[in-house]
């Protein structure tokens, strides 16, 4: 890891473990925001809310709009996942550590960032087991299904028609921000930063579980198994998977009774082995493939000591729901390119993690580690997403 840049440490893991330290966590946070808005090319203001206030950080406004023909948003800690929001600091500190204001016009032009680190600051505040350690909103609301219904007007979820169409007050003064350079002639690209348990617990359970029934229900097990089947040179079978019948939407291995348990066996093995490489997967829709894969990539083969290798690092979103990924494809807007990098969630039960940080030493000083890795997936994505040239 490089010196020169931000990482956390065990004071800041420390006050994430006890929900009574965050208020000062938050206001450490808003006083280093607050010292890169002493640099002549960042400008920190607060979005005011009923519950809390949202962070907004924008690098090289142009003088007049009119100039503008790029425009990069980092979206961060919509749920309880803080990987983005140090991973977005981590980006500002080498950036105003490295960059002047002549510098920054001249290599950006007439492109802008514009950061949000923090999306839900009540989560944040509030981590309880009812709220799932800050994962909703204050009212029990999931932020992230509403960007569609908030960016296109009377847009309904399919799954909501007896919901009330109420846009949560995070949402509203976004889109209020976002609004004059929504409505301009300009590229809009769009990365959202999340954590989930996923890979962690699909693999627990794929270790101890599978056989020759095993059932794939979703795709982050496939990816998983192909990861170390990959990574560990497993013997191989082609195709590793199969669907039952075409009409299913799941897959089994392609594999016999007792292959199973030696399969389960060398995946055992293979997972114990990479424990310390992080899974994670960029998530597009079928405007920002391109966009998306050559970031994906480019970030992958710059990291590949810290991140899992897998076959293909970006993928096709599956659901349809009201993510900005979604938003991404359901918008008329063009020229709009949206999609989210998954990491992997590091509070997924508060209340795990303070025990075993506790008990444990090397558990609390690798958890310090694999937060450091992922701020630096997090700070050369936005890099990665920044230089590329279309
Ligand atoms: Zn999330
Ligand atoms: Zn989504």
């Amino acid at each position: 890891m490089n010196n020169s840049n931000y990482y956390i440490d065990k004071d800041i893991l420390n006050k994430l473990l006890i929900p009574q330290e965050r208020k000062k966590l938050l206001n450490e946070i808003f006083n280093k925001l607050e010292l890169f808005n002493k640099s002549d090319f960042v400008e920190l203001e607060y979005l005011e809310i009923s519950d809390g206030k949202i962070p907004v950080l924008t690098i090289n406004q142009p003088k007049s709009l009119d100039q503008l023909r790029k425009l990069y948003i980092m979206v961060a800690s919509q749920h309880n996942e803080y990987c983005g929001l140090f991973g977005q600091i981590s980006y500002l500190f080498e950036l105003t550590s490295t960059k002047n204001k002549d510098l920054i016009s001249n290599e950006l032009k007439n492109s802008m960032i514009i950061l949000f680190p923090l999306m839900n600051p009540y989560g944040f505040l509030n981590p309880r087991p009812d709220n799932k350690f800050g994962y909703y909103l204050k009212n029990g609301d999931n932020l992230n299904r509403y960007w569609r219904k908030t960016f296109i007007p009377n847009f309904r979820e399919k799954d909501e028609d007896n919901n009330p169409y109420i846009i949560p007050e995070n949402a509203l003064v976004f889109k209020n921000f976002m609004q004059k350079y929504w409505e301009r002639d300009l590229e809009i690209y769009l990365i959202d930063f999340h954590e989930t348990s996923l890979f962690r617990r699909f693999t627990e359970d794929m270790v101890k579980n599978l056989n020759a029934f095993y059932k794939l229900e979703h795709y982050y097990k496939m990816w998983i198994v192909e990861y170390l089947v990959k990574r560990e040179n497993l013997p191989k079978r082609e195709p590793l998977f199969m669907k039952p019948h075409p009409d299913l939407d799941h897959h089994h291995f392609n594999i016999t009774i007792n292959q199973g348990e030696q399969l389960r066996d060398n995946l055992k093995e293979a997972w114990e082995k990479n424990n310390d490489k992080l899974p994670f997967a960029y998530i597009y829709n079928y405007k920002s493939g391109d966009f998306c894969r050559s970031i994906a990539r480019n970030v992958q083969s710059k990291l590949k000591d810290l991140m899992w290798d897998i076959r293909q690092p970006a993928f096709l979103h599956p659901e349809d729901h009201g993510c900005f990924v979604c938003l991404g494809h359901s918008t008329r807007r063009p020229k709009t390119f949206t999609f989210e990098l998954e990491c992997d969630k590091q509070l997924f039960n508060l209340l795990e993690e303070i025990e075993k940080c506790k008990s444990n030493q090397v558990y609390f000083n690798k958890k310090i580690d694999n937060i450091n890795k992922i701020i630096d997936i997090v700070r050369e994505t936005i890099k990665a997403a920044v230089n590329l040239n279309f």
